[in-house]
């Protein structure tokens, strides 16, 4: 059987998988099983910031000689030091780490944790948004994504966007009654086709949050790791959440592992009420590549981030000089990059176009969506735009 056979046969999917037979990758490109190359401006969604086949990450899983699982009662030092690197990257006065698998775990453990803290059950999410696939996580997702499941948490209201002073009113309308545990989104949603909100809908949201006990969660699932320009997104708004949630580029794609990081304060409230065992949670070869790709990220921050500053400028130059569909619109921050091209009929012919002429992008409903490598050079970025023009 050939692999789109095998696939068809043993592969319980929603939908059938795009036509490409991956064979390997190496920094801003993919090769499929007959050899034809392709530009990835989509780096697995946000997982792989600093480019596929880093041989100083290969070369240290290949290394690896710690233990093969550890138990997660016990002491790991790997462990400490990753929550602590954690804790220095990332924004506010987040001090301590859940372990997790991956991000939709990360994010369970903050809507728990937001239940345990506060003894309230309601959530607030922005509609149209994705969290994850479990239970919880799909109770604060689109309304649409939850018809299926009429037995979800109660209580989990959202709010359209756009993301403006209106819609901060309607925030706090929502948050007066002190029922509300947590108000969750991704400061710079990359799920809603790279949606940015106001600064002003930010900071006001923030105020309501603390004047009526609701903690706000900040998903940086997507946008951790440099994705926006800034290390986290929530950077761009001085956003110090309650809450935040990593994982995808944590490890640049080489192991699964996501963390839920929090304040000491809200870490010790909930420290006898919650507990979030998870057998695969930060398994000893991730965090040592978490460490490995972190403490790579963390020496070359600023060279990385001004790098990242420089081709987003490149590719809004490019963008906003394409003819798009009206009403067409370039929504860009760092490498999160969000085109809007009509209809989404229209936006899905565009996509499989350019995957046909070598380039690789996805969509979000009528917004083609790309988040290169941060690490993309300058001609690889020109060849992929070149391709997206023709295809549009
Ligand atoms: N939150 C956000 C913002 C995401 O984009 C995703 C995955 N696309 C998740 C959570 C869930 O992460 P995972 O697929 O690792 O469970």
């Amino acid at each position: 059987m050939t692999p789109k056979q095998l696939d068809r046969k043993y592969l319980a999917r929603e939908s059938p998988p795009e036509d490409l037979v991956v064979a390997r990758a190496e920094g801003s490109y993919l090769w499929d099983a007959k050899g034809k190359k392709y530009i990835d401006f989509l780096a697995g969604w946000c997982v792989g910031n600093v480019g596929w086949g880093a041989e100083r990450m290969r070369a240290r899983i290949r290394k690896y000689r710690g233990p093969d699982y550890i138990y997660p009662y016990y002491v790991y030092k790997p462990w400490a030091e990753l929550a602590q690197l954690l804790a220095e990257l990332t924004p506010g006065n987040l001090q301590k780490c859940w372990r997790a698998t991956g991000g939709t775990e990360a994010v369970d453990i903050a809507l728990q944790v937001a239940m345990a803290y506060t003894g309230r059950r309601k959530f607030l999410s922005i509609e149209g948004s994705y969290h994850g696939n479990s239970i919880g996580t799909v109770s604060i997702a689109s309304t649409e994504d939850r018809k299926p499941f009429p037995n979800l948490l109660q209580g989990c209201m959202t709010i359209d966007p756009p993301l403006d002073a209106k819609a901060a009113d309607k925030v706090e309308t929502k948050l007066k009654k002190r029922d509300v545990a947590a108000f969750i989104m991704e400061p710079i949603s990359c799920n809603l086709g790279v949606l940015i909100p106001e600064e002003e809908f930010i900071t006001r949201v923030v105020k309501s949050c603390r004047r009526y006990g609701t903690l706000f969660i900040a998903d940086e699932v997507a946008t951790g790791f440099g994705r926006t320009g800034k290390l986290f997104a929530s950077e761009h708004f001085d956003l110090e959440p309650d809450l935040l949630c990593v994982s995808k580029a944590i490890s640049g794609g080489y192991a699964p592992l996501g963390a839920t990081i929090t304040t000491r304060k809200i870490a010790d409230a909930v420290a006898e009420d919650v507990g979030f065992y998870s057998t695969y949670g930060w398994h000893p070869l991730a965090v040592d590549a978490a460490l490995a790709n972190l403490r790579w990220i963390a020496a070359h921050r600023t060279r990385l981030l001004a790098e990242v500053e420089k081709t987003s400028d490149y590719f809004r130059e490019r963008l906003t000089a394409m003819k798009l569909k009206p009403p067409g619109e370039v929504r860009i921050r760092g490498m999160a990059i969000g085109v809007e091209t009509g209809d989404g009929e229209y936006t899905q012919v565009v996509a499989d176009r350019c995957r046909r002429k070598g380039l690789l992008l996805t969509t979000a409903d009528n917004t083609l969506t790309m988040f290169p490598a941060l690490t993309i050079d300058r001609e690889t970025a020109e060849a992929g735009l070149d391709v997206l023009e023709r295809a549009l």
